[in-house]
């Protein structure tokens, strides 16, 4: 048994079959041959091999020519091993008496000729750990070809162990059978995080190295709570997780009974509670757990998830499936956030060293007009259904803001003009995720008909962290004092002249966070669908004096540990049945 440490993104237990895949995308699964086709499979592994040995031989040659023999004298090294007796045989011998097929024999071996050199230390062996990496990568090259398999062609239940997903893979796991994942890479406010959230399947990222300790096949238990992944149980553990698996199966039933009940406080103070969305089909969710509406759709997957940009059609019957599906109630359709870690088939920038400060969302929007009016447009037609509001993402400019609203103007006026129906007093906002829109939220205040807060990138434009780096984790903290003094002053702004202000970055789906948040003056939170009934649960426990006192004493805090532990304690005392 092994245990990793990883970042929760994702909460619930998975336990499952791995299914592995490697740093190329590379999917090995268990498999076996039928008895009467191991002659044939030998074969296959054969012309593998060859073919192999054909491209190292032609390698060795190149570089040799070009660089000297010297530096071709390490694939004459390869050749050596993957042509050599011992290696085929200990190959033949799997597939023939043990019946796996040839890439799974294959990864099998060449793991444990890895893991061989890598337990010896000393760095020239470790480099030969590589080599035979590169030898096993070249086979199975080989071996799957064409044959690739996608993710989404799946049959079984599996867990995924991935050296990295991107969003938009993350957003194309099967969701019948892909039961959790994890990977070695990626950090707390990823986007891939996200989109985990909407697939509402425990998620651990950012584990480190550990694809080579594992085949699949083997027995993995994901715990997205506590952020861990556990290889090869004992049967101890497997039980304890399975009677987990239990509990919080019956604490959601519990918590199911609050869905027609409204998010008020004890106090009665009713508080807003919407839904994030990532996909048109989240809607659902929204629904089966009562939410007031949608108070964020991260309109760009329809990009991510699309060869070519959607027409305008593509986005207005997503938008009327959104706006129908929630009777009346409010959606709020962000306009595309992409760039940084979600990049469409756009050209792209040509030296985009920081994507996260580069042609990201609002930015790049103005700079492709015709593709943003596209999308308006859509909106703008979909509002006719009903109660559909307009979102800008990244605002860091009170210009850009103008600039934003001139283009949704012009395209306003251009539906008029042809009679097109659409909604005139459509409400337009813009998220406050970056910290020179909360210094000049003043006169933000003035210009729009609500604010959204965008904690992701707060947090990470606050403490300059990348919220998808998993090495510097520790400093990206939405309990962070600084984070905290930026919401405050949003939020006294907005309070002070009505403005309605939402918090829609993931710390509003933490239970951890929501007392501080009521007693700061929050009234909406916008949050992963499944965390709606747990926020419910604490919204109607508590009142807003007994908040107003926890956010008393975290602001003479002075740094996010003491913070943290502070709200887990009174969390525990008031709603222990969901505290972490
Ligand atoms: C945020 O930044 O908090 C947010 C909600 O937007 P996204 O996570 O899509 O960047
Ligand atoms: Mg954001």
């Amino acid at each position: 048994m092994k245990k990793l440490q990883g970042i929760a993104v994702s909460p619930g237990v998975a336990i499952g079959e791995a299914l592995v895949m490697d740093t190329e995308g590379f999917r090995i699964p268990r498999r076996f041959v039928a008895r009467d086709a191991v002659e044939e499979e030998l074969e296959r592994l054969h012309r593998a091999i060859d073919s192999a040995g054909a491209e190292i031989a032609r390698n060795q040659q190149a570089v040799a020519f070009e660089l000297g023999e010297q530096y071709a004298a390490i694939f004459e090294a390869h050749l050596r091993m993957l042509e050599g007796a011992k290696l085929r045989g200990e190959l033949e011998e799997m597939i023939r008496d043990r019946h796996y097929s040839p890439e799974y024999a294959v990864s099998r071996t060449f793991r444990r000729y890895a893991e061989l050199f890598e337990k010896l230390q000393a760095e020239t062996f470790a480099s030969k750990a590589n080599d035979i990496r590169d030898i096993e990568k070249r086979l199975l090259r080989n071996l799957l070809g064409r044959r690739r398999e996608g993710l989404s062609k799946l049959t079984s239940p599996v867990v995924v162990l991935a050296h990295n997903l991107t969003p938009s893979e993350t957003a194309n796991l099967n969701r019948e059978f892909v039961r959790g994942f994890v990977t070695e890479t990626g950090g707390p406010g990823s986007h891939t995080a996200v989109v985990a959230g909407a697939l509402e399947i425990p998620a651990v990222l950012g584990t480190g190295p550990f694809l080579n300790e594992v085949s699949g096949g083997d027995l993995v238990i994901i715990d997205g709570d506590e952020g861990l992944v556990i290889l090869h149980p004992d049967e101890e553990t497997i039980a304890r997780y399975q009677h987990e698996a239990e509990e919080l199966r019956s604490l959601a039933i519990q918590l199911e009974e609050l869905r027609d009940l409204p998010a008020e406080t004890a106090d009665g103070q009713r508080v807003v509670l919407l839904g994030n969305i990532e996909f048109p089909y989240e809607v659902d969710h929204c629904v089966a757990r009562g939410a007031d509406g949608v108070g964020l759709y991260r309109t760009e997957f329809l990009y991510l998830e699309a060869e070519t940009e959607p027409d305008e059609e593509v986005h207005f019957e997503a938008y009327c499936r959104v706006v129908k599906a929630m009777q009346g109630k409010p959606v709020t359709i962000r306009t595309f956030d992409l760039g940084a870690d979600k990049v469409p088939h756009l050209p792209e920038p040509e030296d985009e060293r920081n994507p996260f400060l580069g042609l990201r969302s609002i930015r790049l929007a103005l700079r492709n007009v015709p593709m943003f009016r596209r999308q308006l447009r859509a909106a703008l037609r979909a509002s006719a259904f009903g109660n559909l509001r307009i979102m800008f993402p990244l605002v860091s400019t009170l210009l850009e803001l103008r600039q934003a609203k001139m283009v949704l103007a012009d395209v306003v006026e251009d539906l008029e003009e042809r009679k097109i129906e659409f909604d005139r007093n459509v409400a337009v906002g813009m998220m406050v995720e970056v910290p020179s829109a909360c210094m000049m939220i003043e006169q933000f205040v003035g210009e729009v008909d609500f604010l959204s807060i965008g904690t992701n990138d707060l947090i990470q434009y606050t403490l300059a962290v990348d919220r998808s780096n998993k090495d510097v984790v520790g400093l990206y903290n939405a309990a962070d004092p600084s984070v905290l003094r930026l919401i405050d002053m949003v939020l006294r702004a907005a309070n002070q002249r009505s403005v309605p202000v939402n918090l829609c970055g993931q710390m509003s789906s933490n239970p951890l966070y929501t007392m501080l948040l009521l007693g700061l003056g929050l009234r909406r939170f916008s949050v992963t669908p499944s965390a709606i009934p747990e926020i419910k649960k604490v919204c109607r426990t508590v009142t807003i004096a007994d908040c107003e006192e926890v956010t008393r004493r975290v602001m003479l805090m002075e740094n996010a540990r003491d913070i943290k532990n502070f709200l887990k304690g009174e969390l525990k005392k008031r709603v222990p049945e969901i505290a972490p």
